[in-house]
């Protein structure tokens, strides 16, 4: 038996798998947005099923991350790691074989449509602009698209497949989304533990070929409530939906957004064309402003603000809500 087969035994043994899904399994690429809760428990159990992935984030690690992000420890908390690194670290760790791209950005459409081929997409966000990008992305590439969704303890689960209906767009309308977040009304990790597995499981489906064995209904789970239901959504086609129904995708488009409000914290986000970090903590230094470097961030301080300046130009600005408030800031440490 080789290293590769023995460290997937257990998983090939199972009927719903095989020898032969296992193969295809190790051929797939999986791109993970967002590295919060979801994105830690499905990378960690594809990781381990020999599944390549590709990872994004646009955040770092927080002590509030460490009750249910499991890639992450307390050292990542500490030095404030880009949780793109540090999920990296950990599941190179847990699985050499594999292949894994992690990168530190705010996925935008721009990006996407550079990326290479990926077999599925896993949704691990925490905002519906971002959900809605992911679902016209994967309906213009043909495939699927995971989506996935815990508050409380709370979740939701659909599959979003190619060339069927409803897709994530016809469903907004129905789903209770916009209204309460992890910050304002908690969640518990059971539930993540809980809607990753069920991600994941359905990803396991498709890549090893069976997409008949695919759940097509929507799944709702109240893990403190004792309740779950099984939604057959069929009817909630929207016949005018502009992205499964009309194909023109309204959220692939170039122009992103200058500035958005970070899910749930007193941290709003501010773009900035860069050409690196070196010259930036150059132009602060000569104002005399203290800079903290790392491989990834410029770190300092405004206005008594705390200011986090990554590689691909997004400022995090914290403690401000107020977007005009966040944009005079950033202008005045880097100009306008
Ligand atoms: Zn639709």
């Amino acid at each position: 038996m080789t290293h590769v087969s023995k460290r997937y035994a257990r998983q090939a043994r199972f009927h719903g798998i095989g020898a032969e899904g296992q193969e295809r399994l190790m051929e797939k690429r999986v791109l993970v947005v967002g590295l919060g809760a979801l994105g830690a428990a499905v990378s960690d159990q594809l990781v381990r099923a020999g599944v390549s992935l590709v990872l994004v984030d646009r955040d770092y690690v927080e002590v509030t991350n460490l009750q249910r992000q499991t890639l992450y420890v307390e050292q990542d908390a500490l030095s404030e790691t880009p949780k793109a690194i540090a999920a990296l670290e950990r599941l190179r760790a847990i699985n050499s074989d594999i292949e894994l791209d992690a990168q530190i950005v705010d996925v935008s459409w721009d990006w996407l449509r550079a990326l290479p081929h990926v077999d599925l997409v896993l949704d691990a966000t925490d905002n519906v602009e971002t959900r809605l990008l992911l679902n016209d992305f994967a309906l213009d590439r043909g495939i699927p698209f995971l989506f996935a969704s815990c508050v409380g303890a709370y979740g939701m689960n659909y599959t979003v497949m190619p060339g069927e209906a409803p897709c994530l767009r016809c469903l907004m309308r129905h789903l209770p989304l916009a209204g309460q977040t992890c910050a304002t009304a908690g969640v518990v990790a059971p539930i993540v533990q809980h809607v990753a597995s069920r991600q994941v499981v359905e990803a396991l489906k498709f890549l090893t070929g069976r997409p008949e064995k695919m759940e097509r209904r929507l799944l709702i789970e109240d893990m403190w409530e004792n309740q779950s239901q099984r939604l057959d959504v069929a009817r909630l086609i929207d016949v005018s939906c502009p992205s499964c129904q009309t194909h023109d995708y309204p959220s692939l488009v170039s122009n992103r957004q200058q500035t958005s409000l970070l899910c749930g914290r007193d941290v709003v986000q501010v773009r900035r064309s860069i050409e690196g970090l070196a010259p930036i903590a150059n132009l602060l230094e000569r104002a005399d402003i203290a800079v903290k470097r790392t491989p990834f961030t410029l770190e300092w301080r405004w206005r008594n603000h705390r200011m986090l300046l990554f590689k691909d130009g997004r400022v995090l600005v914290h403690g401000v809500n107020d977007a005009h408030v966040a944009v005079a800031m950033v202008d005045e440490c880097l100009g306008t």
